[in-house]
């Protein structure tokens, strides 16, 4: 099985093929042709099994690719549960841009936020961060999620673990209208919220649970 198999373009066949990646993991397989076909998307497998380049893939296929559904950027925001995961999560997005017109920027907590806001400012078609940044710039106003075509949370049964359930609420609400894609990924289903509150982030989403299988 190839990336481009999977209905994403070579040109990240090659690129990845410089990370030494050239095989998608299962979760890959399954998740992107879901992602790009525009379904919202439950996706659970353990860690290390290659989640964050499902979901990037088909996020910035569809970015490079497709025309913006309205002129308000970003049309993508990340939501990962620290600081480590959301730069590790804006490092990988950094390399799949290199050399297009795409751009991204971070909005972390215990970061200058002024800073942040300048960087806002300048309409990255990507945006990546830990949950109650993201919300403190929504409050602000500092972030705007009218234009918002895709909305990922990662690691979304950490974030519960750490808390997350308001400011993950605080932004769905931001970004609610009828044009958003969103998908969900998680490392377990243990969290006895992460049903529930898939519920209400997701509309009538393609599970896929790779829970003990890989
Ligand atoms: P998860 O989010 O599921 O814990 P990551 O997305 O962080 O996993 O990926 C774990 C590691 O596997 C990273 O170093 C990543 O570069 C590598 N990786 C991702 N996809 C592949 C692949 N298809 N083949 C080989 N290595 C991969
Ligand atoms: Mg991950």
């Amino acid at each position: 099985m190839r990336f481009s198999e999977l209905g994403l373009d070579l040109r990240f066949e090659k690129q990845l093929e410089h990370q030494g990646i050239t095989t998608p993991t299962e979760i890959q397989a399954q998740a992107i042709p879901t992602a790009l076909a525009g379904h919202d998307t439950f996706a659970q497998s353990k860690t290390g099994s290659g989640k964050t380049l499902a979901f990037l893939l088909p996020a910035v296929q569809r970015v490079m690719k497709q025309k913006a559904l309205s002129k308000r950027d970003p049309r993508v925001l990340i939501v990962a549960p620290t600081r480590e995961l959301a730069t590790q999560v804006f490092n990988q997005c950094r390399l799949l841009i290199a050399g297009t017109a795409m751009s991204c920027t971070k909005v972390l907590g215990g970061e200058n936020f002024n800073d942040q806001v300048k960087a806002l400012r300048k309409d990255p078609h990507f945006v990546i961060g830990t949950p109650g940044r993201i919300t403190d710039h929504i409050e602000q106003r500092s972030l705007q999620l009218h234009g918002l075509e895709l909305l990922i949370f990662d690691e979304a049964d950490r974030m519960l673990d750490l808390g997350f359930e308001k400011q993950l609420s605080t932004i769905n609400q931001a970004a609610d209208h009828r044009l958003r894609q969103t998908l969900l990924f998680s490392a377990t289903l243990e969290h006895a919220q992460i049903e529930i509150t898939s519920r209400d982030l997701l509309k009538s989403p393609k599970r896929i649970l790779l829970s003990g299988s890989n």
